[in-house]
């Protein structure tokens, strides 16, 4: 293990975080240009690779997956125990998403995110990371003041609940396993997905008991 592999190419991933252009997109630019001149890339091809991943996957995929460990005890042992198969039987699988690990939040303990170095992401399972998550606050105070991060989101635990922070790298991808909350026992696997927010799979937020419809927001 070679420690932080920064030759995933996430690039495209960042819409430029400081306004105009960043260096970094200059530079990404200069390389696609030079490296189309010489053949060695097609524009057409990366512009589907990025559509695919802004477009046709997203967090579902993760909301699916989270919703199939709340019903299913056989395939939750096998999330925890093999994630990347796991996950793969459903489907979701490719760049960014092949070393998965998928932790789970209990009363006891919670789960949260980060890549502290840079911005890497599951993927397969919640498409393009948001901008916060690629933030250099986020990724310097998490680590330091995860409570305090938490509460910026609104989220408040007890103070019993420990904490752990995983730090992603191009070698391993998180998934976090929120909370199935209590009030939804009759509910579907589809049903459950839909409750299941990108964030609480990256464990910045619990998932909320459905509101029962008529009642006042
Ligand atoms: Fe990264």
């Amino acid at each position: 293990m070679t420690g932080h592999d920064h030759s995933h190419d996430h690039s495209h991933a960042h819409p430029d975080d400081h306004g105009a252009l960043g260096e970094m997109d200059l530079r990404v630019r200069a390389l696609e240009t030079v490296l189309t001149q010489k053949g060695y890339i097609d524009p057409a091809a990366l512009d589907t690779l990025i559509d695919t991943y802004q477009t046709r996957i997203g967090p579902r995929n993760g909301a699916r997956v989270v919703a199939r460990a709340w019903v299913d005890p056989a395939f939750r042992e096998w999330l925890l125990a093999d994630a990347t198969a796991a996950i793969a039987s459903l489907g979701y699988t490719g760049r960014q998403g092949e070393h998965m690990v998928a932790v789970e939040n209990t009363g006891d303990l919670h789960h949260m995110v980060v890549c502290t170095l840079c911005s890497c992401y599951p993927w397969p399972v919640l498409g393009l990371p948001p901008t916060w998550y690629k933030s250099a606050p986020y990724r310097s105070r998490v680590v330091k003041d995860p409570r305090g991060v938490l509460a910026d989101f609104g989220v408040t635990l007890p103070e019993a609940t420990r904490i752990r922070v995983w730090d992603s790298t191009a070698e391993v991808r998180y998934l976090v396993i929120p909370q199935r909350p209590a009030g939804t026992e009759g509910l579907g696997e589809d049903e459950l997905a839909a409750l299941v927010s990108r964030d609480s799979m990256i464990g910045t937020r619990l998932v909320d008991a459905p509101v029962p419809e008529g009642s006042p927001a």
